[in-house]
């Protein structure tokens, strides 16, 4: 059953060219989850929004982001990649680490999850934008 569901999601990307990776959908039987999973472009990130406010950071909501700076739009929060890091995201050009996120999300040092959280200055623009699969190049 699982492969049709792959060749949907890769002709949607095809279609729509939103990303050019395919996914692999499985079923946690535990727990009823579906869970989704890029397997072969490896430069594709999952890239999603947030802002300063209490529903995007909760106790963290206070405008500072983890390095100590003010946040403002071209930060961008990653858990593995040291403060300062330069990433090019496709579409979006450079922007700069300066931010930490949900382990759930960024993983650790340990264990780096492709994901990257960009700064909007309002939740709305950071909700518009939602959760999308780009290309993403680390600088050296
Ligand atoms: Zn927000």
């Amino acid at each position: 059953m699982n492969w049709i569901l792959i060749l949907i999601m890769t002709l949607l990307g095809a279609a729509n060219h939103s990303f050019t990776a395919t996914y692999r959908i499985g079923f946690d039987f535990s727990n009823g989850d579906i869970k989704q999973e890029i397997i072969i472009n490896e430069n594709i990130w999952r890239v999603s929004g947030y802002c300063s406010c209490k529903i995007c950071c909760k106790q963290y909501a206070n405008g500072i982001t983890a390095s100590g700076k003010k946040v403002k739009v071209g930060i961008v929060a990653n858990n593995w990649l040291k403060f300062g890091t330069k990433v090019n995201i496709e579409g979006l050009g450079g922007l700069i680490v300066e931010d930490r996120g949900s382990i759930a999300y960024f993983g650790t040092k340990e264990e780096r999850r492709k994901a990257i959280d960009i700064y909007f200055d309002k939740h709305e623009e950071a909700k518009e934008f939602g959760v999308q699969y780009l290309e993403v190049e680390v600088r050296k």
